[in-house]
């Protein structure tokens, strides 16, 4: 058996009632969790503070000092002992609140000893609450010279109240390593530590947990991280390859009249760079008879919908039906409309289905999907249920890749002997390694070119105190012709706040911009349905010029006449979600603007967010902005994956790294698909042993 899946009672030094503990408070079951417990920073112990220098917000600091004075001041709950500490540059504070009678007959007054500790202040005087003392000596000094970096481990109180605070966890992990550092193998190619220069791995694993030095402690996070990536990476890749061989695709081999009539006659624009790229790249994919997955991401705007649709025109050259799955009823609705208007009647057979089809017609929409007659059906996820039988489904777009799990794409490739290809499309740009990491088993295509002629949206950052100003311009361009919509945060928590930002906002605007000459349309969240699409076809019609609303309008509204988007509150929302509002606009001929009010105190990240949106319209650049202020973690999206519970390497922070590892797992399926050459027999031996550290089962 593997020693490191021992379970952690039988690891020396624990015992039962710690092993409880271990397990509930750090998840801690076995060897290899408490070897990959790792310290969460280091403290430097090589040098030695004056008190004259220590300032409050320091971290853990080290003293040379002389005890001068002890006292044990205050009665039964604020009992306390304090010890004055002198060094050459002046006096600080030492303070104990528990252990004081043998803290205090320990301690000697006349002598120097070594304290360690977090300072804090009391009265304006340094001070250092429950430091770490040892009495000087010159071999006592050599030592903690020596021990440079000590690592501080992640502990609880229940855990403290075990003995297993930082030292008690490091004498554990001491242990460990001493009985069985040997029993750690190597899990990666020779030819690989050498060439990224890596060290190996029993040396990484000492090393982070006891550091020899700096450069040492680098190396060693440098490796874990390494491998880290390596086997997310090879996991990912893996999975396409085996899929590539497992499922053939269909074959687009020929474009058709659909195609031709739709790019000669009616396409109303020549298409960007951009586009002609990523529909080559769907064409190649499609082609060499291997299921396509690919990710399209692209601006809201930059013309995704069109290349969806050519793409799918070449389908139904080649004799089969496709479909577009949109996650809402309202973008579903939309897709429908736009690509109605783009096929024009009686060219291929188009229908939408949803969740509110009369059963009737999806009666008839069923049979038609089963003979074959329906081309392009569009809908949400109703379109992949068991009921919905295709003849030959040889397509699909998925719109909103987030809101699909695995699970549902996988359901699509049932639905056929041969599965559909897919084509995802977002419209959230995440940065070029996130993409890496989350969709690393997919293609990946970026239109990232918006099509020419586009004014790009300007945006403003506005004060409350410009309130006025701002009011000022929306009646110019109201009066110009223009809609405005007026948005407002709605946080879950905070909901009834919410409401009364959002009532007293309607007020305010009531007030400034009065009926006859304006009216307002109100659409938010406590609204009913039918409500809601009345007031949103007051605004899509011109009859109002106002939109009021919460952020129920991020998803599905297009309105080209609508030019100003201002979102009140700005600094409450994050960088992706004030990217898609301001996407709302800039749909039309006309220049578009965006005002971001916020009030005059601005946290640090909120002024970068806002000055990042006045600065950049690309939505990559915005998103990797995003990705640096909230980690990886926080990003749309991510949350459920389970991709990104790394625990050494971050994708925000180890971006090169990972480009680099990516790289490498990629060179390696390339020369070696099956991993049978000898130099690769170490892989399969590291994923089949779980030596990797990765839980396989989470990741895909
Ligand atoms: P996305 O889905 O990426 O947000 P759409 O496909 O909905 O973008 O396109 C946005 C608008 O731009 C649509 O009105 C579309 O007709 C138009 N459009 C798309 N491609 C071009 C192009 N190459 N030139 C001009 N307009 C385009
Ligand atoms: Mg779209």
């Amino acid at each position: 058996m593997n020693p490191f899946q021992t379970p952690i009672e039988y690891l020396k030094g624990v015992g039962l009632s710690r092993a409880e503990v271990l397990k509930k408070e750090l998840g801690i079951h076995n060897a290899e969790d408490l070897l990959r417990h790792f310290p969460f920073k280091y403290i430097d112990r090589t040098q030695f503070y004056k008190v004259k220098n220590i300032e409050p917000d320091l971290p853990y600091v080290q003293v040379l000092a002389r005890l001068t004075h002890k006292e044990i001041i205050g009665d039964k709950r604020s009992k306390r002992l304090v010890i004055q500490a002198q060094d050459d540059t002046g006096i600080m504070e030492l303070v104990w609140f528990q252990g004081i009678n043998w803290v205090e007959k320990n301690l000697h007054i006349g002598k120097a000893y070594i304290i360690f500790g977090k300072p804090g202040s009391f009265n304006g005087k340094a001070q250092m609450s429950h430091p770490e003392m040892e009495m000087y000596s010159p071999e006592a000094m050599r030592r903690k010279g020596n021990m440079t970096l000590q690592p501080a481990y992640n502990s609880t109180e229940k855990l403290k109240s075990f003995q297993l605070d930082t030292k008690g966890l490091q004498k554990l992990i001491g242990v460990l390593l001493e009985q069985h550092a040997k029993d750690i193998h190597e899990n990666l190619p020779a030819y690989i530590l050498n060439r990224y220069r890596l060290m190996n791995r029993q040396d990484a694993y000492r090393n982070i947990h006891f550091p020899d030095d700096a450069a040492k402690l680098n190396e060693a996070r440098n490796r874990l991280k390494f491998e880290e990536l390596f086997f997310l990476q090879y996991k990912l890749l893996k999975n396409k390859i085996y899929r590539t061989h497992k499922f053939k695709g269909n074959v687009f081999d020929k474009v058709g009249p659909c195609f031709n009539n739709f790019y000669h006659d009616k396409l109303p624009f020549p298409l960007t760079n951009a586009q002609k790229r990523v529909l080559k790249e769907i064409r190649i994919d499609t082609q060499r008879g291997v299921q396509m997955n690919r990710l399209l991401q692209g601006d809201v705007g930059s013309g995704k919908t069109v290349v969806a649709l050519m793409s799918m025109l070449i389908a139904i050259d080649n004799g089969f039906q496709t479909c577009i799955m949109a996650p809402t009823e309202i973008l579903a609705t939309q897709h429908y409309q736009t690509i109605k208007s783009l096929v024009g009647d009686g060219f291929v057979e188009t229908a939408l289905l949803t969740g509110s089809t009369p059963k009737k017609e999806r009666r008839i929409l069923h049979e038609k999907l089963e003979n074959g007659e329906l081309k392009i059906l569009i809908g949400t996820h109703a379109l992949i249920e068991d009921a919905v039988q295709y003849k030959n489904l040889g397509m699909v777009v998925i719109d909103e890749q987030h809101r699909f799990g695995v699970e549902q794409r996988a359901k699509l490739w049932r639905k056929n002997v041969v599965p559909p290809h897919v084509l995802v499309m977002t419209a959230t740009p995440i940065p070029r390694t996130l993409a890496m990491t989350l969709y690393g088993d997919l293609d990946v295509s970026v239109i990232d070119e918006l099509p020419a002629g586009r004014k790009p949206i300007e945006t403003l950052h506005y004060y409350e105190s410009h309130r006025l100003r701002m009011f000022g311009f929306m009646k110019q361009e109201i009066a110009k012709g223009r809609q405005v919509y007026v948005v407002y945060p709605l946080i879950q928590e905070s909901e009834k706040l919410d409401l009364k930002n959002l009532e007293d906002g309607i007020e305010v605007m009531s007030r400034e911009f009065p009926l006859p000459e304006f009216r307002i349309s109100i659409v938010h969240g406590k609204l009913k349905a039918a409500e809601k699409e009345f007031e949103m076809q007051r605004f899509i019609k011109g009859e109002t010029q106002i939109m009021v609303a919460t952020t129920v309008i991020e998803v599905g509204v297009n309105v080209p006449n609508a030019s100003v988007m201002i979102i009140e509150n700005a600094e409450r929302f994050g960088l992706s979600q004030l990217h898609q509002l301001r996407g709302r606009v800039g749909r039309g001929a006309e220049q578009s603007f965006c005002i971001l009010m916020s009030s005059q105190k601005l946290s640090n990240d909120g002024r970068i967010r806002l000055n990042t949106m006045v600065k950049t319209n690309n939505g990559f650049e915005i998103s990797e902005i995003d990705l640096q202020l909230r980690g990886p973690g926080n990003i749309e999206g991510t949350q459920q994956s389970g991709v990104l519970d790394l625990k050494v390497a971050n994708i925000a922070t180890d971006q090169e790294l990972l480009i680099l590892v990516r790289k490498c797992v990629e060179e390696i399926f390339e020369k070696d698909p099956q991993l049978s050459q000898p130099e690769h027999q170490i892989l399969h031996q590291a994923t089949q042993t779980k030596n990797s550290g990765l839980s396989w089962d989470k990741i895909s």
